[in-house]
């Protein structure tokens, strides 16, 4: 039943949200009732300096067991935070608000933080006994206070930090230079998708030849925010040999369950560079022995299983496969995938602004649940034992409404 309503033009557009919101309302029968012409208030959400003292009180409350660290500057010399809680032997990294308007992965980074941190519970001490949990909220900080996609970084900037690059034709592709996007105008302030400026080549140094890009070829770490990433990522390559886990916490806009007309909640994907070790993916070659799809795809079922299993027609169980097949080795996850990581997307449905107060609750559960099935999939080591052929049976994401 598959093949008819497919993303399939989804590829060549910017993952999140880089498509038209529907301006439609529509009210399913799990009470999806939503009206996306409604443009809500996002001080519901946790601002950088609330998030630094909710941190700071996490790390305090822990007793020793969370550590907080600063590990880089945003362009405008916003702190980017590194907490660390557990001592096992398996990574798993997790990041939120790459791109700033994309609020409910922070939430759910700081409350399982807290409880990670501070319970005496036997699931969370087994939690850190058995991996190393590594977050970095709110990344892209300053795209965070601007509640908008790009972070706040001219090329001029960039041609400072990096002054081979007067040379280059143009400036990165990925380069908002004016003009208005999910309603956020950066004429006068601009900025650049920080989510392609990944490279699989952690100690790739920018050249000129390789601007402006393009979305299927690698980025180039001009930014102070991946580049704090990257750093992150090699120093926890260098102390455990290998990220075992890395997730990234996105939205997306508003879409439906294949075949039905039910909103998604929220969105998954294993799957954003061609597998190395196939024909489609040789250009990737030199990374076929780090690359395992199959375990990203297990990470992957862990969340779906965990959200599946709150409930039969709730809306945590609205849960679909993001566009597959992608080639997108300028992000993240296409990066870190292609190192060796077994890599999770969540796409949360809608932009912040375009969230009620209590859709955000849900939402939030939404990406602590999915975060909770992998994390305690990880820990007690089954979600090696999950099939990973049943990734390919998660429902696909639709465009429109279907019965
Ligand atoms: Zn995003």
């Amino acid at each position: 039943m598959k093949g008819k309503k497919l993303i399939t033009g989804l590829s060549v557009l910017a993952l999140c949200a880089s498509l038209a919101s529907p301006t439609f309302a529509t009210n399913s029968t799990n009470g999806n009732l939503t009206n996306d012409n409604q443009v809500y208030s996002v001080n519901g959400f946790t601002d950088y300096a609330e998030m630094v003292k909710r941190l700071k009180q996490i790390e305090s409350n822990s007793q020793g067991k969370v550590a907080l660290e600063v590990v880089g500057q945003s362009n405008r010399g916003r702190d980017i935070y590194k907490a660390r809680v557990g001592n096992g032997d398996r990574v798993v990294l997790i990041e939120s608000e790459i791109h700033g308007n994309e609020k409910t992965g922070t939430e759910a980074l700081l409350n399982i933080l807290q409880y990670v941190g501070s319970s005496n519970s036997t699931q969370a001490k087994k939690i850190r006994d058995e991996i190393t949990l590594v977050v970095l909220p709110k990344m892209n900080p300053d795209a965070s206070e601007l509640d908008r996609r790009g972070n706040d970084l001219s090329w001029a900037e960039v041609v400072e930090d990096f002054p081979q690059l007067s040379e280059a034709s143009k400036p990165a592709w990925n380069y908002y230079a004016s003009g208005v996007r999910q309603e956020r105008d950066y004429t006068g302030k601009p900025g650049f998708d920080v989510n392609r400026d990944f490279n699989p080549d952690l100690n790739y140094v920018p050249q000129a030849e390789d601007f402006p890009g393009a979305s299927n070829k690698p980025g180039w770490y001009i930014t102070p925010e991946s580049q704090t990433v990257r750093d992150v990522y090699k120093s926890l390559q260098a102390e455990f040999g290998k990220v075992d886990v890395f997730v990234d916490l996105h939205h997306q806009g508003q879409y439906y369950v294949e075949g039905t007309d039910d909103i998604v909640t929220m969105s998954l994907s294993a799957d954003f560079v061609p597998d190395p070790n196939t024909a489609s993916g040789a250009k990737y070659a030199e990374y076929a022995d780090n690359y395992n799809f199959e375990f990203s795809k297990q990470l992957n079922l862990a969340a779906y299983n965990a959200l599946q299993s709150i409930g039969n027609n709730s809306p945590f169980n609205n849960i679909t496969l993001y566009s597959q097949n992608l080639d997108l080795p300028g992000t993240a996850l296409g990066s870190f995938a292609l190192n060796g990581s077994g890599t999770v997307l969540f796409e949360v449905r809608g932009q912040s602004h375009s969230l009620g107060q209590k859709k955000k609750g849900q939402l939030v559960k939404a990406v602590e649940t999915g975060l909770y099935g992998i994390i305690n999939g990880v820990t007690d080591g089954s979600v090696e034992e999950l099939n990973a052929e049943e990734y390919d049976d998660i429902p696909l994401t639709s465009y429109s409404p279907g019965l």
